[in-house]
């Protein structure tokens, strides 16, 4: 099994693998900082050398449990070959940002609108995210609103905590999952990691956060889309560090 240093420590961006297989797509290391898309959040790119020869990873996939490195042509990358990783650090830093700044809109949306399954879904992008609500209306002022509680909550410096807890104890936390998906693969999964911004959120999730809530920066909200009766979009972007 892959060891996952994405989870391990979210701010690895180099590291030293061992090749321990390949598919007609890419291959599978030892060890990874590359984060298989999921949850919303983008699969990383960036590079492997081996010896002296760099291949470009175009993605990062989950084939199985397992992250698939996407890679055009992998003769030379042979099973057992030492390599060295590097991740798009930058675009994978803004993914981060985002994931952490998506949990505390949830966050504040749920306090706002209650618990009745209200995301629908969430797409990272390097530039935006966008969250979709299962909610009759949103209007422009009650995004800004929305996005205003976020931005108090960002400057306030929460702790942001990743751990694993039994899938017992997962079952006794009410809306641990928000969504049916969610609360179906929790209970097919030994444990289960949760990311907790302290004091405002607590999910199980996948995803790699930065570690306290400053580092997001300003969220701006571009935009509202309505997409049907109980589904409302909201687009947001990211300003500058504080
Ligand atoms: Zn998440």
């Amino acid at each position: 099994m892959t060891e996952k240093l994405y989870w391990n420590d979210p701010y690895t961006a180099m590291f030293r693998a061992t090749v321990t297989g390949k598919t007609s797509e890419g291959i599978f290391l030892s060890e990874t900082a590359f984060y298989p898309e999921g949850g919303g959040q983008p699969g990383d790119t960036g590079t492997l050398i081996a010896s002296s020869l760099s291949y470009l990873v175009s993605n990062t996939v989950k084939s199985g449990d397992e992250p698939l490195h996407i890679i055009a042509d992998t003769s030379g990358l042979e099973e057992g070959a030492a390599v060295e990783g590097r991740i798009d650090w930058i675009r994978r830093y803004s993914h981060m940002r985002f994931h952490t700044a998506i949990h505390i809109i949830d966050a504040v949306v749920h306090t706002i609108y209650g618990s009745h399954g209200l995301i629908t879904g969430s797409q990272i992008y390097t530039d935006r995210a966008r969250v979709d609500f299962s909610i009759d209306s949103m209007t422009a002022d009650d995004a800004r609103k929305i996005v205003d509680s976020a931005n108090v909550i960002v400057s306030e410096g929460h702790t942001v905590r990743d751990y694993f807890i039994s899938r017992e104890d997962a079952a006794g936390i009410r809306d641990l999952a928000r969504t049916a998906p969610g609360r179906d693969l929790i209970s097919r999964m030994d444990r289960v990691r949760i990311v907790e911004i302290e004091g405002v959120d607590l999910q199980a999730d996948g995803g790699t956060h930065v570690r306290n809530t400053r580092e997001v920066g300003t969220i701006g909200l571009v935009r509202v889309e309505n997409k049907g009766r109980r589904n409302k979009r909201m687009i947001i972007n990211l300003s500058g560090d504080r």
